[in-house]
């Protein structure tokens, strides 16, 4: 029986020259390519003059379709999966596929490439020894809030992915759950006509979107410095739940609570 593989291939996140020659090689000789959105791809794959045939894959449709997909792989077909841009399930389908893929014990081979993720970070200037990806926030507020408050001690560099719909919430969010001055990046349009990259602290950030709307269009990449090493990260985490619970309860018992729950000194919190 043939071998077949799945390929896992990345595309552009902008600009199309991004697209490497081994994953032109591997679209052009695949028996079919796994798409998110196929008319998107479609244009991709037309403007290299590609005609390989197109899958629709999608996060409605994955778990159904990937058995079909393990299945043609079986009978000696290989296959891509792509997504609209950059790599494939980075905030992307194709996660349940290649699960697949492997459970049923098929090769399974990265097409590196373009990553929003990689490229901003690449750019910000920001430890990245070590960074924790997370992703798009909650759209709703109240989870995002959550989550970004569960985040406030977090030593490592943070990286989110955000749309133009929400930037300015999620900075202001930011802002409260990390404090004005967290140094921060705002890595817009990479590899794009108006790619823009803002540093700053998270308030001067805000601001600079605020003041502009064209600071809001398009696509964005925000990377939020870590807090400064344990005991400080402690300590500021302390000092936001203090301040929340003491707009509820007497300064002493606020700051008592704030400790315990925290680890902070007590005596840190009290009046802060
Ligand atoms: N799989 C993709 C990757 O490898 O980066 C990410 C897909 S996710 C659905 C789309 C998000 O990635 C956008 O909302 C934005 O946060 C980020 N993104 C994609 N392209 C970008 C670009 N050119 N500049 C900045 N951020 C980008």
């Amino acid at each position: 029986m043939t071998v077949a593989t799945l390929y896992v291939v990345a595309t552009p996140i902008g600009n199309l020259s991004d697209l490497s020659p081994r994953a032109l090689e591997v679209l052009r000789t695949v028996a079919a390519i796994c798409a998110e959105d196929t008319r998107r791809t479609g244009q991709l794959l037309a403007h290299f003059g590609i005609q390989q045939p197109l899958v629709a894959l999608h996060e409605h449709n994955e778990e159904a379709l990937a058995q079909r997909i393990v299945a043609r792989l079986q009978a000696g077909e290989s296959m891509a999966v792509v997504s609209d841009a950059g790599t494939p399930l980075v905030s992307d389908p194709g996660f349940r596929l290649v699960r697949a893929a492997r459970a049923a014990g098929i090769k399974v081979s990265p097409v590196p490439g373009a990553c929003a993720l990689i490229a901003a970070l690449s750019v910000a200037g920001l430890p990245s020894d070590r960074f924790t990806f997370e992703g798009f926030l909650p759209a709703k507020a109240s989870a995002r809030r959550e989550r970004l408050q569960a985040l406030a001690a977090e030593v490592r560099t943070m990286v989110f992915y955000e749309s133009s719909h929400r930037i300015d919430e999620s900075l202001a969010d930011m802002v409260q759950a990390f404090g004005a001055e967290r140094p921060a990046v705002l890595a817009r349009e990479l590899t794009k006509l108006f790619e823009t990259v803002l540093d700053g602290d998270l308030a001067g950030l805000l601001a600079k979107v605020q003041a502009d709307e064209n600071q809001r269009k398009g696509e964005f990449v925000v990377m939020v410095q870590g807090a400064a090493d344990d005991e400080q990260a402690q300590l500021a985490y302390g000092r936001r739940v203090y301040a929340r619970l003491s707009e509820h309860l007497p300064p002493s018992t606020a700051a008592k609570l704030a400790a315990e729950l925290t680890g902070a000194p007590r005596k840190a919190l009290y009046g802060a």
